[in-house]
């Protein structure tokens, strides 16, 4: 993972170089939009890399607000938007023993509780 994304950040910041060298007449700003595009696509994939780097997460707290304790259920993925653009990331997910709320860590819980009957 964390080596692909090396790759693609590098293949983004080569693509600029060599479109550069293609374009030798190309003025500041047709310059400064290539760069920028290619900044857009690392942000976000940069970003995703970063949050992958930390794992995939466990509860802060032990037990649940209700006194619960945080069940692991599996791994999930999301789409989460930060503020460099929509990123995947991919955490385990607890559930609540007793009242049911989920936990996709870090965080609070963030599900409301579904109801069983
Ligand atoms: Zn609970």
């Amino acid at each position: 993972m964390k080596q692909e994304a090396v790759k693609r950040i590098m293949a983004e910041a080569q693509a600029v170089l060599e479109w550069s060298k293609e374009h030798p007449g190309s003025t500041l700003q047709e310059l400064e939009e290539q760069v920028q595009k290619a900044v857009n696509a690392i942000r976000a994939e940069l970003m995703e890399a970063a949050v992958a780097e930390q794992g995939v997460g466990e509860p802060l707290a032990a037990r649940c607000s209700c006194g619960g304790r945080w069940v692991f259920k599996g791994y999930k993925e999301r789409q989460v938007m930060s503020t460099l653009g929509s990123i995947r990331i991919r955490r385990a997910y607890y559930i609540c023993e007793r009242c049911g709320a989920g936990l996709f860590p870090p965080g609070r819980a963030i599900e409301k509780p579904r109801r069983m009957e």
